[in-house]
């Protein structure tokens, strides 16, 4: 596969995250959904399949595409899709902040529930380094929980600052 078919890739499997937030499915599904998106000029199944299960592709969508892409440790062997885009507003990300998932199964960012799968879900911490009682996330989902974190805070010590 050449670069500019890689790019293409790439964008597209950004762009299924994205409208799919947080996605579990088969890895068949996912190739599927990953082709349906980028239409008549799809490479075949098994040239994508080869390219989702690179490790480098893997981390260049974490580092460079703001896209999470594993497979679970869980019995069905499902993968999980979850956009690590974040939103620029604080307001927004002081309300997606506040929101807690229906249990602590669950990853405070995507909600995926991880119930059964060992490790999957870390504590947050504090800055202290401190666990945040019943606030996990995985791993990928800390970068930007962390980033609305920071968001947040810095809106509001512009907030004071303007007080002053
Ligand atoms: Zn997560």
């Amino acid at each position: 596969m050449n670069t500019e078919q890689q790019l293409i890739l790439l964008a597209h499997i950004q762009f299924t995250a994205r409208h799919f937030i947080a996605l579990r499915c088969p890895l068949d599904k996912l190739i599927e959904l990953v082709r349906y998106s980028i239409g008549e000029a799809a490479p075949a199944p098994d040239q994508v399949r080869n390219f989702l299960l690179k490790e480098s592709t893997q981390k260049t969508l974490e580092l460079g595409w703001e896209v999470a892409m594993w497979q679970s440790a869980d019995r069905s062997k499902s993968w999980r899709l979850i956009s690590l885009a974040t939103t620029s507003d604080p307001e927004v990300a002081k309300r997606l902040l506040a929101r807690r998932p229906p249990s602590s199964d669950c990853c405070a960012y995507c909600w995926q529930d991880e119930r059964g799968v060992l490790d999957a879900l870390k504590p947050e911490l504090d800055i202290y380094g401190k666990p945040v009682e019943s606030l996990y996330l995985h791993r990928p989902c800390t970068r930007p929980w962390k980033l609305m974190r920071d968001l947040v805070a810095r809106a509001g010590t512009t907030k004071r600052e303007s007080l002053l």
